[in-house]
């Protein structure tokens, strides 16, 4: 049990849910969120996908209206946080304002990653991590506007489906020599590609943005690194995120790729926790570590700290899932596609429906699903409970999924 006021630093999905979880698990003491956006906590994953399609207002994003702040005895603190002082366990935001912590939990997640090329400040270029830079781009797509999206991402082919639904003509330039390379399966970068291309947007594999034209600050163009240039009124870029490290490090305490944490989500003070995005935490389950950017994981890190801080510690070991909505198309996986040796296809490609199970020395590691959320449902239970299927009964359409969860 955790005595004394509980410090969040960053209102989005991972520090919410723990206050709200924190609330749900009985802590009676002082929370106070400090949350550096303007808005009520929202979810991000709307951003690209349904929000941008300009149909709902910013209301339909938050996590709760703001009566439940009030009803939770939650203290919502609009500011940011600038320092920590760990021997006087203070927490001082950039308003001067000084808080007292028994508990101290950054939240703080990732920022987009900048892209450093000539003209890469202009206006008409832009990125796509939160709801001010969403509402601004969905007032952008208009019929007509020729985009250039710099990254074949989830983000960046979410955004290029939804602007080539609105009518836009839409480039998509990738480094990579597959859309979605970091992160899916051959199998699901080629479907995924062959869709994108069918509506009419077209992509450019394994070439680089090397400068951004512009006329009098309006943007024009793209030049790549294979020579060729592309004409454009807008960029934006999708080339991943940075995690928020910097408040952690400057208190010296241990950062690499995220702020390091064991498996309990503590950092090397017992009294500051590291949770979401910007975690970099120590995973029994796939014996190593991991940072992780997803609501699966910000929201179920926040669930073990809210238990570790009201007397229920156990060391977390959530199954890694997420999904991508690409036009009219569900991706979904559970459990971690990388480091696998063989990949087992199940179901109909030419219908859309089908999933690649992932295989390392012969055990199911993840499963990637195309409209198939049984699949994936059953992934979830499957590799969450440490269970296996073999290549053979995965490749196998008579083999009853259900059968191997008994
Ligand atoms: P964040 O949501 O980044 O929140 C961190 C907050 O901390 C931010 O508000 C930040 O401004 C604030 N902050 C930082 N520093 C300070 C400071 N010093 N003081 C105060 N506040 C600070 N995931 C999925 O699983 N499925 C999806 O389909 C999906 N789609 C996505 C679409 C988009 C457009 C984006 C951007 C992300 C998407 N994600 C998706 C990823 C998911 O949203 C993130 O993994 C999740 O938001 C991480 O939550 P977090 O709380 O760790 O970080």
């Amino acid at each position: 049990m955790t005595a004394g006021p509980v410090i969040i630093v960053g209102a989005g999905h991972a520090g919410f849910q723990l206050a709200a979880s924190l609330r749900q698990d009985g802590f009676a003491e002082r929370i106070a969120l400090i949350n550096d956006e303007g808005h009520l906590p929202y979810q991000r994953p709307p951003l690209s996908k349904a929000y941008l399609k300009g149909t709902s207002g910013p209301e339909t994003l938050v996590f709760r209206p703001e009566k439940f702040y009030h009803e939770h005895n939650i203290d919502l603190v609009t500011d940011r946080a600038a320092s920590i002082d760990r021997a006087a366990r203070k927490l001082t935001l950039h308003s001067g304002t000084s808080l007292d912590y028994g508990h101290l939990v950054l939240a703080t997640g990732a920022r987009n990653r900048l892209l450093d090329i000539p003209n890469a400040n202009l206006e008409a270029v832009r990125y796509l991590r939160t709801l001010d830079e969403s509402e601004a781009l969905r007032h952008l797509l208009k019929p007509g506007l020729r985009v250039v999206v710099i990254g074949a991402g989830f983000i960046g082919l979410e955004f290029a489906a939804t602007a080539r639904a609105k009518g836009l003509e839409v480039d998509v330039v990738e480094l990579a020599a597959r859309v979605m390379a970091r992160a899916v399966t051959a199998e699901i970068s080629d479907y995924f590609q062959s869709r994108h291309t069918a509506t009419g947007i077209r992509i450019h594999l394994g070439v680089q943005v090397t400068s951004i034209e512009a006329t009098d600050g309006r943007v024009t163009g793209v030049s790549l690194s294979d020579g060729r240039h592309i004409p454009a009124d807008l960029v934006v870029v999708g080339v991943g995120v940075l995690p928020n490290v910097e408040l952690a490090a400057e208190a010296d305490l241990q950062v690499a790729s995220g702020i390091i944490v064991d498996e309990h989500l503590l950092t090397t003070d017992p009294n500051i926790s590291a949770i979401g995005d910007c975690a970099l935490y120590k995973s029994e389950r796939f014996g190593g570590s991991l940072r992780l950017e997803s609501v699966q994981n910000a929201t179920d890190h926040a669930r073990c700290v809210a238990a570790r801080l009201t007397g229920h510690a156990k060391a977390y070991d959530g199954l890694p899932w997420f999904w991508s909505d690409q036009g009219p198309d569900k991706l979904q996986m559970a459990g971690l596609t990388t480091g696998y040796d063989r990949v087992v296809v199940r179901g109909d490609r030419e219908q859309g429906q089908f999933s690649a199970f992932c295989y390392r020395d012969g055990h199911l590691v993840g499963i990637e699903s195309v409209n198939r959320a049984g699949d994936h449902m059953f992934g979830r239970r499957l590799l969450g409970a440490g269970g296996s299927i073999t290549p053979e009964q995965a490749a196998d359409p008579s083999f009853d999924l259900k059968s191997a969860l008994k």
